[in-house]
């Protein structure tokens, strides 16, 4: 991997409001290859708004810079304006122009383009987000998620190196947040356009992302996968956040991790020789077995369709997850065999 093919380059970028104590953002680094989209994921106030907004130019890093497609943008005291960073960005409300029609409002940034050539980009953006017929509407004559599809196309028209998208799903409905989430991650990679979107919500996050960023607090915890960040995750705030799970109190053995569900055997060198530590146990880590002489209480159950989604109690009183096929419907207070199979230890220190 060369320079040249990275969209852009985040390094120990610092972001300090005048008014606070504390930087928004805290030494992050990071690097996005050029095609690839990433999610900034986080809670609330945990600086993803922030470092979106740093790098579209709008705020100045107090140390660190950015790179946009290899060209320095943002230092200290330098920052490439908005506008020449060659960056298309899409608003949480969209903020599409009220009285343009959709394809104006597709060909807004193109005022430099030769006429034919402005038209033919408009054409070929309405026909990717499905809008033709609806190319001399004006956005108050359309629905939420035509109105999103027109602020993406308008963000793709000038052909930026990268493209933002600040919680762009937040004021639809679910079902329609769902398919947009997939039809935005199509357009974005007919257009092979490098793109870095803002969530906290990791549905979300794994439907449109190749990588996403986990934020707590200003800083970037992990950036990774999806897969990745599921199963190694490296921090406990990471392995809370993305899916779900439960952490067991472990005990080394010489043959590997004793925990109350059974022991496991592995030489992993990673994992801890001695001390305190907690072990992270994911709800398809637990198989339901009739057979099983091992036996948890039902506290909670959850029916998602294919899927019961279970609260058991073990002996201790401590709680694990576990997915069971919804034909296996168990009343809460019953006992259900349970089999560990767990194949990679993920543990925590305490
Ligand atoms: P997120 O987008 O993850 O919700 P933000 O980037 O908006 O988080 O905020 C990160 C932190 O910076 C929060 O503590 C927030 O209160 C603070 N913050 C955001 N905007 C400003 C501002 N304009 N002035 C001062 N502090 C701000």
């Amino acid at each position: 991997m060369t320079e040249a093919n990275l969209a852009l380059q985040v390094h120990a970028l610092s972001i300090h409001y005048n008014n606070a104590d504390q930087a928004a953002v805290q030494s992050v680094s990071f690097h996005l290859e050029q095609g690839e989209i990433a999610c900034l994921l986080g809670p609330s106030g945990c600086g993803k708004t922030t470092l979106l907004r740093a790098i579209a130019g709008f705020l100045p890093p107090t140390e660190g810079e950015i790179k946009i497609n290899g060209q320095m943008a943002s230092q200290p005291r330098k920052v490439t304006s908005p506008e020449k960073r060659n960056v298309g960005v899409v608003f949480q409300d969209y903020a599409l122009f009220p009285h343009l029609t959709v394809r104006k409002n597709i060909e807004f940034g193109l005022h430099k383009w030769d006429a034919a050539e402005r038209r033919a980009r408009a054409d070929q953006l309405l026909e990717l987000i499905g809008l033709q017929p609806l190319a001399d509407r004006f956005p108050h004559e359309l629905s939420g998620g035509q109105q999103q599809r027109v602020a993406l196309a308008r963000a793709l028209a000038p052909k930026p190196t990268l493209i933002l998208l600040d919680e762009p799903f937040s004021n639809l409905d679910v079902e329609l947040k769902e398919r947009l989430t997939f039809e935005v991650r199509e357009i974005l990679k007919a257009e092979r356009m490098s793109a870095i979107l803002v969530t906290h919500d990791q549905h979300e996050a794994f439907a449109m992302a190749d990588r996403i960023g986990v934020m707590d607090a200003g800083q970037l915890l992990q950036w990774g996968s999806s897969y990745s960040l599921y199963h190694q995750p490296t921090s406990r705030m990471v392995a809370d956040f993305i899916g779900q799970g439960v952490f067991l109190p472990g005990e080394r053995t010489t043959r590997g991790i004793k925990i109350e569900l059974g022991e496991i055997e592995t030489n992993d060198p990673a994992l801890p020789m001695s001390g305190q530590f907690d072990v992270l146990i994911r709800p398809d880590d637990i198989i339901h077995d009739d057979a099983s002489a091992q036996q948890a209480r039902v506290v909670r159950k959850s029916f998602r369709g294919a899927d019961f989604l279970y609260t058991l109690a073990l002996d201790s009183g401590a709680h694990v997850l576990a997915l069971v096929p919804s034909h296996h419907n168990h009343a809460i207070g019953e006992p259900i065999g349970i089999k560990l199979a767990l194949d990679h230890v993920i543990t925590f220190g305490r």
